[in-house]
């Protein structure tokens, strides 16, 4: 069966819901994805077909550009349930002006906002089942576009693919992580794509993380490319460290993605009365406050995990730890966020949107 919806995206029906397969008590993050997919293509100049249609494989010329070139941007964003069954999402503008950000830095054309926040919606109300209540159960959200135009000329792509796919996830502990700071490798260059949600910039993290694992890290801590003193990323995530009471974080550069949980922490403790300082850190700073302990905590700060607690960090060949705290930064910024996210607390900054049910 095939339908309208009056926005024109175009829906296909599934014929029977794949839900009663997961389970989802055991969710693996970014494993298992709902009944729909959004796809809409670029072609002579214009996003057309906005399509709905069950979530599958696709056929794409192997010399679409994509393949060769990496021409691929990405966003994460998750949807939450509240007791009354009702969908928020947060702060989903930034994800949108943020994937064109991204797009233009790639050569990718923009997408339209309207179209956008359209197909999250309908995606949303069709799968709104694989959403569930509970503080920590989200459906995680991946926009993404690529390059399909075929011929492997290097010059970017004059035809995409923008897509949605979600995937239900719940808020796991990480545990305590274990990080090393980048000596020789870099996350990003000045002048680079290290602010855009570029696939390539995970791709090129994949192997320096690999030797940090091989080592018994979780994590690479990512130091500016020139001179590696600055600490500017955790992984995947933003970083944070607490000295004594104020927080300090690296500023949003050409090197450093800005992230909306980020930016979020630090509106909140603005607002709550602690201090945040966005300046450059270096290393050796942070060994010095770790040395007269008013090193108190260290954490990376991103959609997925929300906030990540870094046990101890690994400098040549130094391990250095944190202190065992009672009342831990981390812990409360998450739990203020996940309270707005989830509906439980006012939303003073206006950052929650609801899906409407239709
Ligand atoms: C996505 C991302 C983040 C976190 O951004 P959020 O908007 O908080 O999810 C941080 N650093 C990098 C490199 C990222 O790709």
């Amino acid at each position: 069966m095939s339908t309208k919806t009056n926005h024109s995206i175009s829906v296909k029906h599934i014929e029977k819901s794949r839900i009663n397969e997961i389970d989802f008590n055991n969710l693996i993050f970014g494993n298992d994805f709902t009944d729909y997919m959004f796809e809409c293509d670029f072609k002579n100049g214009s996003w057309n077909n906005p399509t709905i249609k069950p979530f599958g494989n696709l056929s794409i010329s192997p010399v679409a550009k994509v393949f060769h070139y990496g021409q691929a941007v990405f966003e994460g964003m998750k949807a939450y349930k509240d007791d009354q069954d009702k969908i928020w999402l947060f702060r989903p503008e930034d994800n949108f002006n943020r994937i064109n950000k991204s797009s233009k830095r790639l050569a990718i054309p923009e997408f339209p906002k309207e179209l956008f926040f359209k197909a999250l919606e309908s995606m949303l109300q069709l799968d709104k089942d694989w959403i569930k209540p509970g503080f920590g159960n989200s459906l995680y959200i991946r926009p993404f576009v690529i390059a399909t135009e075929s011929g492997i000329s290097a010059s970017p792509s004059s035809e995409y693919k923008f897509m949605i796919v979600c995937s239900p996830a719940h808020a796991y502990y990480t545990g305590d992580i274990k990080v090393v700071i980048a000596e020789y490798y870099s996350r990003s260059a000045d002048g680079g794509v290290g602010a855009a949600k570029a696939a390539g910039n995970y791709a090129a993290q994949f192997y320096p993380t690999n030797l940090a694992k091989e080592k018994g890290f979780h994590q690479v801590i990512w130091t500016d490319a020139n001179e590696h003193k600055y600490l500017e990323e955790a992984g995947t995530m933003n970083v944070f460290f607490r000295i004594n009471d104020t927080l300090v974080t690296a500023p949003i550069s050409d090197r450093i993605l800005d992230g909306i949980t980020r930016k979020s922490i630090i509106a909140l403790a603005t607002r709550d009365g602690i201090a945040v300082e966005e300046r450059r850190i270096t290393i050796q700073e942070l060994i010095e406050a770790s040395k007269n302990d008013s090193l108190k905590e260290i954490f990376g700060a991103g959609t997925a995990a929300v906030i990540s607690a870094i046990s101890n960090f690994s400098h040549q060949q130094v391990v250095y730890y944190l202190p065992k705290i009672t009342t831990s930064f981390a812990k409360m910024f998450k739990n203020k966020l996940m309270e707005i996210q989830y509906n439980k607390s006012e939303d003073t900054f206006g950052w929650r949107y609801e899906v409407s049910s239709k």
